[in-house]
């Protein structure tokens, strides 16, 4: 099946909002194993959409629109269908009423406008919009498919998972799982090459996709049966596990900071943080995680000299470059202000000077506990705030390398 995305609505050329339906509706097809040729945007405009539409009829079997089912003048995507098949726009009476409730339902009495929301053609089933009142349209003719589908994402969506891609399941007969792979410390170039026997089979698949937080890596397997999906997808995780090692730090949903907020957890160990160079960035991704204040008990932030001499740390140290040696100062300045068991410090060349474009640096990350003191060099290069989220991922992995190592 050869499928096609239409985004409607003049709003999208003007600028003024993203189109953020039509990657939404691409990832989702993969997930059902339907080839996506084309996508287009395309203004409120009948001639320019009859255009766009015949060429989707002529190249594709499948035909997704999401946009101009509204109730006002330039909501013409009905319209625009029924051009293309020849048919007539009739009020269905259950549709009608349906609307009719929806306002009721609000107090309100229904717009007559909203009435062209109830037509339909002969070709087209009404598909349930419980999210609003545009319900969305489900045509078949001639061994093609259109689904014409509301605007609002999340209108579109909720139609999308409870209606749309149940059918169209059926139709492909396709079951495809997948299970993301988290890695980090590894270029996407070098996960390439180490899995370059893997990635090149089409079934399952494996792609890779660059993270701030790592490389992530999406196992996808087709199968008649999930028990088939799932014994593919293990499978080749037992094989990218075994090259990767600890690279790998997690699946799915599970973050870095959540896998390091369990660690803690589980070992009854609590951990702050002094920062410099990553201004705060390690601080904000700590506290971001769930349940994290039962762990995680704060972070200091100085960026000037002054500012890390009046926290504590020894004024003949801080003056001058960056070093291991203030990082590790600011590693045993968290743990003994804030009263934790774990303290980091991140410092990092003042690249204040090359604030714009980009720029190579060296980050010192130090690790501060009880049994174990440790500290990094990290040299890259790029720009200066992806290097301080890098900088923040790597002490976090540090962190979780350290705790998996402690018993
Ligand atoms: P409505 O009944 O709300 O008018 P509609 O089906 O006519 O729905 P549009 O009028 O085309 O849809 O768009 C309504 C709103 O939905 C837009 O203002 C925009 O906020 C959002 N929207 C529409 N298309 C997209 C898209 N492709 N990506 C993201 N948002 C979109
Ligand atoms: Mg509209």
């Amino acid at each position: 099946m050869r499928a096609e995305i239409i985004s409607i609505g003049t709003e999208l050329l003007m600028g003024e909002i993203v189109d953020t339906n039509t990657p939404y509706l691409a990832s989702q097809l993969s997930l059902l194993g339907i080839d996506l040729y084309f996508t287009s945007a395309v203004g409120d405009n009948a001639d320019r959409l009859a255009g766009v539409f015949q060429r989707a009829w002529q190249r594709s079997d499948l035909i997704l629109t999401t946009g101009g089912l509204g109730p006002t003048q330039d909501d013409i995507t009905r319209e625009a269908i029924a051009a293309l098949l020849g048919e007539k726009l009739e009020v269905n009476p259950e549709l009608k009423r349906r609307i009719e409730e929806f306002f009721a339902r609000r107090g309100l009495e229904m717009p007559q406008s909203n009435i062209r929301q109830a037509t339909l053609i002969p070709s087209a089933v009404a598909i349930p919009n419980p999210q609003g009142t545009a319900p969305g349209w489900w045509v078949e003719k001639e061994g093609r498919i259109i689904v014409a589908m509301p605007g609002p994402p999340g209108e579109m969506q909720f139609m999308w998972q409870n209606e749309v891609f149940p059918r169209l399941q059926k139709r492909t007969g396709a079951i495809i799982l997948s299970r993301m792979l988290k890695t980090f410390g590894l270029s996407e170039a070098k996960v390439d090459e180490l899995l370059s026997d893997l990635t090149s089979s089409s079934n399952p698949t494996l792609a890779t996709y660059a993270k701030l937080d790592g490389i992530y890596l999406r196992i996808a397997a087709k199968a008649e049966r999930p028990e088939q999906a799932r014994e593919m997808i293990a499978r080749r995780e037992a094989e990218v596990r075994a090259i990767l090692g600890d690279a790998v730090w997690g699946v799915d949903d599970e973050t870095q900071e959540g896998v390091v907020g369990k660690l803690l957890t589980t070992k009854g160990l609590s951990l702050a943080v002094a920062e410099s160079f990553t201004g705060g960035f390690l601080t904000n991704i700590l506290a971001s995680a769930p349940e994290s204040q039962r762990y995680f008990k704060g972070g200091l932030i100085a960026t000037t000299d002054e500012a890390k001499v009046s926290l504590g740390l020894d004024a003949g140290l801080v003056s001058g470059k960056a070093s291991a040696e203030v990082a590790k100062a600011m590693a045993a300045l968290a743990r003994s202000k804030l009263g934790a068991d774990i303290g980091i410090g991140i410092e990092g060349e003042s690249a204040a000077e090359a604030a714009t474009g980009m720029v190579p640096g060296t980050v010192y990350i130090a690790i501060d506990s009880e049994q174990i003191k440790i500290h990094q060099v990290q040299s890259y290069s790029g720009r200066l705030y992806q290097m301080r989220r890098r900088a923040a991922y790597y002490a976090l992995f540090d962190l979780m390398k350290l705790l998996k190592s402690i018993s």
